[in-house]
């Protein structure tokens, strides 16, 4: 059987040639006699992997020594219940921007911990776009605002990061690490699980500001959602999903290999505009998010009608393109084109949205 295109939302395709090195370095992990997935977390081949890891992340992020990279477990749904526990306390303010299921998700696990209040949502329009943060918004006595900067399910993404003060603001990144060139020296928290543009499932990443850490609030929680307690333990506080950290580390080669985060920034930007501009051009198609919010990663649309979408996603998988369905929150067609998308497949998607649209109309 053939490989197919993976438009899928994540976990997504891995780049071919990172595949072939994981198949070609599973019997035998550098010279350790044994392959990566019976490696001890306390070796040196750990440590190695963990500390290249973290430190071509931070180059990547173009992030200095004030920042912490942290590698966890639980997700991004553990981090909407882990943020209000580290940086809030249940009297403290806490705001979040609703653009989505996810930060909606964020927003549930704040009011748990905190008192968490909305400042804007896009709710009413079923989150077709990013309503605009002004800095008037953003209550100065908050804890921090927590904003998800690429909505997976909807395509939508910020493109501009707002002005928060001296407010910290955290961004949910996880279908948009390393696809868009933010100045992330904006956030004080991003985050996000590694299974799209950064490899497989069962890393989480967590990049912090260094003054997030605060020992005195924190030691009242369960060790394992303690960021302090990460940091101090180099991320080896408990076995860490060595596999997977493993994959992170070829993507994060791989994404320096292809130009780094601004390179990769363009490269998306161009990519999805052949898909935006073949449903710009389309009376058949239909995109579902404002064209200013569009996301450079899950581009999101819809047929005439549920016939045709259906058929559409069956068309495209008789066409080796699979992963195409809509979230059911948000209905439609959802391509996904992360980093390790080829272009090839790109090109296969057009060519085939265009006999599509010229069969059925
Ligand atoms: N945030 C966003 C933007 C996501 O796309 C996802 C997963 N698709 C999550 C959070 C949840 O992440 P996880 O499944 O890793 O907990």
């Amino acid at each position: 059987m053939e490989r197919v295109y993976n438009f899928g939302a994540g976990p997504s395709c891995l780049p071919l040639e990172v595949l072939e090195t994981i198949q070609k370095e599973m019997l035998m992990y550098k010279d350790s006699g044994v392959s990566i997935l019976e490696i001890s977390h306390r070796t040196p081949y750990y440590d190695d992997l963990n500390n290249e890891s973290m430190s071509l992340f931070k180059k990547l992020l173009n992030l200095g020594d004030d920042y912490i990279v942290l590698f966890l477990q639980g997700g991004g749904y553990s981090q909407f219940s882990n943020i209000p526990q580290n940086f809030a306390k249940p009297t403290d303010l806490t705001l979040y921007a609703l653009t989505g299921n996810f930060s909606n998700k964020a927003y549930i696990e704040g009011k748990k911990y905190s008192r968490a209040e909305v400042i804007t949502s896009s709710k009413d329009t079923n989150f077709n776009y990013i309503p605009k943060i002004t800095k008037d918004m953003v209550d100065q006595s908050a804890k921090y605002l927590h904003i998800c900067v690429n909505n997976t399910v909807y395509g939508t993404s910020y493109h501009d990061i707002p002005e928060t003060g001296a407010v910290p603001l955290i961004g949910d990144m996880s279908s948009i690490i390393l696809g868009k060139d933010y100045d992330f020296k904006k956030f004080s928290m991003i985050y996000g699980g590694a299974q799209k543009n950064l490899g497989a499932a069962g890393v989480t990443f967590v990049v912090l500001k260094n003054d997030m850490l605060n020992e005195d609030l924190n030691d009242t929680l369960a060790s394992m959602t303690n960021y302090a307690v990460h940091a101090k333990a180099n991320s080896i506080f408990n076995t860490p999903p060595v596999f997977a950290v493993y994959v992170l580390n070829l993507m994060l080669k791989w994404a320096d290999k292809m130009g780094g985060v601004k390179q990769l920034s363009d490269r998306a930007k161009a990519r999805t505009k052949k898909i935006y501009d073949i449903i710009d051009n389309s009376n058949f198609y239909k995109g579902t998010a404002e064209k200013y919010d569009r996301s450079p990663m899950n581009v999101t649309f819809v047929c005439p009608n549920q016939e045709f979408n259906d058929k559409f996603v069956s068309e495209a998988k008789a066409n080796s393109m699979i992963g195409l369905k809509g979230h059911k929150a948000a209905g439609g067609i959802r391509a996904s084109i992360y980093n390790a998308m080829s272009d090839e497949g790109v090109e296969r998607l057009a060519e085939f949205m265009k006999q599509f649209e010229s069969n059925n109309k």
